[in-house]
């Protein structure tokens, strides 16, 4: 069995207003098909469908403050309640504390000591490494816990070769934004179709979105609608070509932020957790689940992990 998570970072289930929640602006037929003609917000869930689940997940955790990317990404990957731990939610990047929890305890480190398979399908640019390597930049809790059990990241030379994604889905950021006039790019529903061609080579794979949480601080809305729109052409490509009988696609979120633009900072609600495949899976997947710990142990479950 494999699973291919797809992390969007900063992604809440909102209200129905499109005045401030993208989600309820977008036009997103296909991920509505799956969800019996309704939307991404909060009253959809729960819902179940022939092909989708969709849950609502607390990512405040009994702590106090907005919930975080640090500590929030860490629960994902651990099922640690690591905000209860410390006494705080953290981010954007972690700190000492909380990238303590991201060493040998996480579903990557895990997917290894099994002799399973697992990538981390974004590319990163050069400029990435260069920030990184320089010590400007920290590793977000994803890509530090992938690092840490001693995998290695995508770079531009695996994008190239069609070894992984750019962060947009599509690469035209890369072309656009990092000037890489030569960058493959894709339409939304290619970039799906790889997606999927690429998650089935491993075990665990997790494709890490943040631009989501970007347009969230930044309240742009016509970047959220944009986005979502895209992302439902990536969704599609993907699940015509997912054969739900290799596993389950999840999509979940650390906080949320984006479906909300009336405030640039995070947001309390609860967010998303979606399931697509097939439905004993899916039930199977989310019994145990009450809140955004549940997950990692039900991917651990999963993929026999433990
Ligand atoms: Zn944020």
């Amino acid at each position: 069995m494999k699973i291919l998570f797809l992390f969007l970072d900063g992604i809440g289930l909102g209200e129905n207003d499109p005045e401030k929640n993208p989600f309820a602006r977008a036009k997103m037929p296909y991920l509505q098909s799956l969800l019996g003609g309704q939307t991404l917000i909060h009253e959809t869930a729960p819902f179940e469908g022939d092909r989708a689940t969709l849950l609502s997940v607390d990512p405040n955790l009994g702590t106090e403050g907005l919930p975080q990317s640090a500590t929030g990404q860490a629960v994902l990957l651990t099922g640690i309640n690591i905000p209860a731990e410390l006494g705080y939610h953290y981010g954007p990047k972690p700190n000492p504390e909380v990238a303590q929890y991201l060493d040998g305890k996480t579903i990557f480190s895990k997917t290894v000591k099994t002799g399973k398979k697992t990538a981390l399908l974004s590319a990163y640019p050069p400029r990435y490494f260069a920030g990184i390597n320089s010590g400007k930049h920290l590793y977000s809790s994803i890509p530090l816990a992938f690092t840490n059990a001693g995998l290695s990241l995508f770079t531009k030379e695996d994008y190239y070769a069609g070894n992984a994604l750019a962060a947009d889905f599509t690469g035209y950021g890369w072309r656009e934004f990092l000037h890489l006039r030569d960058a493959p790019v894709y339409n939304p529903k290619d970039a799906g179709k790889k997606l999927a061609e690429l998650a089935s080579q491993y075990d665990l794979s997790l494709f890490e979105y943040w631009a989501s949480d970007y347009a969230g601080h930044k309240q742009d809305m016509d970047s959220a609608v944009r986005q979502m729109e895209r992302f439902d052409g990536v969704l599609k490509g993907l699940l015509e070509t997912w054969q739900d009988e290799d596993g389950m696609i999840l999509l979940t979120s650390d906080h949320g932020n984006m479906e909300d633009l009336s405030t640039r900072r995070h947001t309390a609600a609860n967010v998303p957790l979606l399931l697509f495949g097939d439905k004993d899976h899916r039930r199977e997947f989310q019994k145990d689940i009450h809140d955004l710990t549940g997950i990692a142990p039900a991917i651990s479950r999963f993929l026999e992990i433990n």
